[in-house]
């Protein structure tokens, strides 16, 4: 199927695409042009109904299956995304408008994860006790939970889907994700690629929509374990209202990540480090730098090499090779961060770069907002409040890194921070004492490996348990302690007291 020829899209249900009974549909525009590529249905409860039916009648059958047949059909779907790489990525940036290099680089952190779950058989394997109690044994499993969902934002469309699935079908689970209807037909795409991998029909499937189908998600007795990546707003909720009706739920919130510099830094290595961390993606990632600390006499010269570079960041539409940074997903995104960059000029922040008036040449319709660098912001105003997912960097001046690491616990968001320092006492009282998920030494980015989890602390996180890495595999999971004994005869049977089996 050519998904990039229709008009209006499918979901993806037990195995093959269906038409939505939905009388509502959703525009997918590409934001380097402002043009509707094509139409996203809004899917009903009953869709929904019907993807927990299909998902719940296949998972006898695949829980059933070997762990390691399980990871073979990993194994090909690993090879197909490798295979497709290049058209992948133009899928993701038409209609996100990051940049194709950017775009393949996401698909392979994604790939990662699938490579981590090709582990399943060796990550699954629990404990054994010889002889616990006279001739009993004990030993324990980790079992699969059942029908999941993953409900993922636009940001990511390959990556943050890839954070889920891989692992939760992996561990035996039937899977829903609901991907943004922002940038949706990447997930049809692997939907694809997954069934000419071998996976059965029915273990994994697309719904798409807005808040009733994720409504119908979060409240159907069916589903039991739901993932969320996306705004803090919706992640609290989506904790909330799937946690009362029963399910087990891990919900990645937004985030304000800073990055430090302490005067010992190498600056010119900072200040590079940081101008991608920052504008990046035009700045739509949830690990980008959005506040830079420069601590003491590290300000005035940090400043200068960041202006200087961010004036000469290349904007353009994410399929021309010498683009570094792309457009913003939405008219209404690049509103409101224009807003943003109005509201910090009025509450006193000096404007160093200002990104508001970038126009692209023949993309006149296109969302582009220009690398913006405020300088002397204050955490009171709006910019350092606000997470501005959009291409801003504030600068915000501290006296010391104890200063510094006060301003990042104060944050309600506490996903990634960064520290540019030379001195490995500093970093190490740094990664000691900043209260955040992620952290970086010298690394403006700090996203951990598939192999260790992902995920942030405070209003960066509802829940207990980090995406991939083991807390993915404990998430999909359930564990059981199985204690038996195998009498030759009854003579020993267990009486009336609380056994105690020495
Ligand atoms: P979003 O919260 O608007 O949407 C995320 C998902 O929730 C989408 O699938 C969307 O359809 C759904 N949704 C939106 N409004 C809803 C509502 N009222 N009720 C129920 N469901 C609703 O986020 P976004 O704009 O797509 O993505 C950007 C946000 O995601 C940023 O805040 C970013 O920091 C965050 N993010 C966080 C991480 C992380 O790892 N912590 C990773 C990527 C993105």
């Amino acid at each position: 199927m050519d998904l990039t020829t229709l008009e209006r899209l499918p979901l993806w249900i037990g195995g093959a695409p269906t038409p939505s009974r939905t009388a509502r549909y959703g525009e997918v525009t590409n934001p380097a042009t402002g043009e509707v590529l094509r139409h996203v249905p809004f899917a009903t409860r009953e869709d929904v109904d019907l993807a927990v039916r299909a998902a719940s009648s296949a998972w006898d059958a695949w829980r059933a299956a070997p762990a390691l047949r399980r990871a073979r059909v990993l194994m090909r779907f690993r090879e197909l995304m490798e295979t497709h790489k290049k058209d992948l990525a133009r899928l993701v940036s038409q209609e996100h408008g990051k940049t194709l290099i950017d775009a393949e680089g996401s698909i392979t952190r994604g790939i990662e994860v699938v490579e981590f779950a090709t582990g399943i058989p060796h990550l699954l394997k629990g404990e054994f006790s010889d002889t616990v109690g006279t001739e009993v044994d004990s030993f324990s499993l980790r079992q699969p939970v059942g029908v999941c969902a993953g409900i993922t934002p636009f940001n990511f469309p390959a990556m943050v889907p890839m954070w889920m699935f891989p692992l939760a079908i992996a561990c035996g689970n039937t899977f829903i994700l609901k991907p943004s209807e922002r940038d949706p037909t990447m997930s049809l795409r692997m939907a694809e690629l997954l069934k000419d991998a071998g996976l059965p029909d029915g273990v994994f499937n697309v719904v798409h929509g807005d808040k009733e189908a994720v409504d119908a998600i979060l409240t159907h007795p069916g589903i039991r374990a739901v993932s969320f990546v996306g705004s803090t707003p919706i992640a609290k909720y989506i904790y909330e209202t799937g946690t009362a009706h029963g399910k087990r739920v891990q919900a990645l919130g937004g985030a304000k990540n800073h990055a430090v510099v302490l005067p010992d830094a190498h600056l010119g290595f900072a200040a590079e480090a940081l101008i991608g961390a920052a504008y990046g993606s035009a700045g739509e990632r949830c690990m980008a730098v959005s506040v830079v600390v420069a601590v003491g006499e590290a300000g005035d010269p940090l400043c200068d090499a960041l202006a200087e570079r961010v004036r000469k960041v290349a904007v353009g539409p994410g399929d021309k090779p010498e683009s570094e940074m792309g457009p913003v997903i939405t008219c209404a995104a690049r509103d409101r961060i224009v807003g943003l960059i109005d509201r910090g000029v009025a509450e006193g922040a000096k404007l160093v770069v200002d990104g508001r008036k970038a126009r692209i040449p023949g993309h006149d319709a296109g969302f582009f907002v220009g690398p913006t660098l405020f300088d002397h912001t204050k955490p009171g105003m709006a910019i350092y409040q606000q997470e501005i997912f959009g291409p801003v960097l504030v600068i915000v001046r501290e006296r010391s890194l104890d200063d510094a690491i006060a301003l990042i616990n104060a944050n309600p968001y506490a996903n990634g921070a960064a520290l540019f320092t030379r001195s490995g006492f500093a970093a190490r009282r740094f990664q000691q004492q900043a209260e955040v998920g992620m952290v970086g030494i010298n690394v403006p980015i700090p996203v951990p490996m598939a192999f260790y989890s992902f995920g942030g602390w405070r209003n960066s996180l509802f829940g207990d348990l980090h995406v991939h890495g083991m807390d993915g595999v404990r998430f999909y999971t359930r564990g059981k302690a199985v204690t038996a004994r195998w009498p030759d005869d009854g003579s020993a049977a267990p009486g009336f007291h609380l056994p105690t089996l020495g």
